[in-house]
């Protein structure tokens, strides 16, 4: 089954207004090849979404970095998937390695919690100790991934092991595992997108080796084959991101498994349009 190649670009939080302007008219300027050929989607900051939307090729799509695992309320800081299809918000990025290790989306939250608890029981600790056990059990981004596409969002869902899970030979162990939180949640894969992103490779400049990429891809691909179906596993496509240049990117899109790229650094920059353009 054909994949169609897809590239995404996060952005991360970093630009001013000028600055994603000038991006966008690099990319709205960039000779890439046709969207029958590759899809393309950037994620600036949130705050900038509109803006990169109505101003931007119209064959170029954008995601949001990140939405709440849920109907949104009481939480403030978060953006709702409901906010993001309201604003016709196509895509958005969850679990990424930043949000995982950064940012609390780990156990850690869960002993500030418990504690807040243990000082002050009352019904919103008891929802802020339930969602914080989400993270604790690995749940939340399973759970993010599940209600982001009910709402009919499309996802680029992030796995990818740490440096010391690669060398003490647990990477696929890990990847799977994060695979498997999301599995457990959805039934179906047609508007996921899966990224392995090796957190040793993510805005380090180490970028995986075109076989160390591909053999990831290729055990991930298996694995959707056992543990989801021989559908899925053909027709999910399963990008690499970490490192990835103007430089390298061919080899790497060379490799029959990787089907396209998530760009941190590089796609702020012109040779993004290369990348864009690695599989022709
Ligand atoms: C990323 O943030 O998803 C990423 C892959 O970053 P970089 O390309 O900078 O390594």
């Amino acid at each position: 089954m054909a994949r169609k190649f897809f590239v995404g670009g996060n952005w991360k939080c970093n630009g001013t207004s000028e600055e994603v302007k000038k991006i966008v008219s690099i990319l709205n300027d960039g000779k890439v090849a046709s969207a029958d050929v590759v899809d393309v989607v950037v994620s600036p900051p949130f705050v900038f979404l509109p803006l990169v939307k109505s101003s931007l090729r119209p064959e170029f799509h954008v995601a949001a970095q990140n939405c709440w695992v849920k109907k949104g309320g009481a939480y403030t800081g978060e953006i709702s998937a409901e906010m993001l299809v309201n604003l016709d918000i196509p895509w958005v990025i969850l679990g990424h390695s930043e949000r995982r290790q950064l940012l609390s989306e780990s156990n850690e939250a869960s002993c500030l919690c418990a504690k807040r608890l243990y000082l002050s029981s009352n019904f919103f600790d008891i929802q802020y100790l339930l969602i914080h056990i989400f993270y604790f059990l690995g749940q939340f981004v399973g759970d993010k991934v599940a209600y982001a596409l009910s709402k009919g969002l499309k996802v680029i869902a992030c796995v990818g092991e740490t440096l010391e899970q690669r060398e003490s030979g647990a990477t696929m162990d890990v990847v799977a595992a994060q695979t498997k939180a999301i599995a457990e949640r959805i039934s179906d894969w047609t508007n996921v997108v899966v990224a392995y992103e090796p957190v040793w490779a993510i805005g380090t400049g180490k970028v995986a080796t075109p076989a160390q990429a591909q053999e990831v891809h290729s055990e991930l691909r298996k694995w959707l084959q056992t543990n989801v179906s021989a559908d899925v596993a053909a027709s999910t496509r399963i990008i690499y991101g970490g490192s990835v240049s103007g430089a390298n990117c061919k080899e790497l899109a060379a490799q029959p498994d990787v089907d396209g790229f998530l760009v941190g650094g590089a796609s702020l920059k012109p040779e993004f349009v290369d990348i864009i353009n690695a599989a022709t």
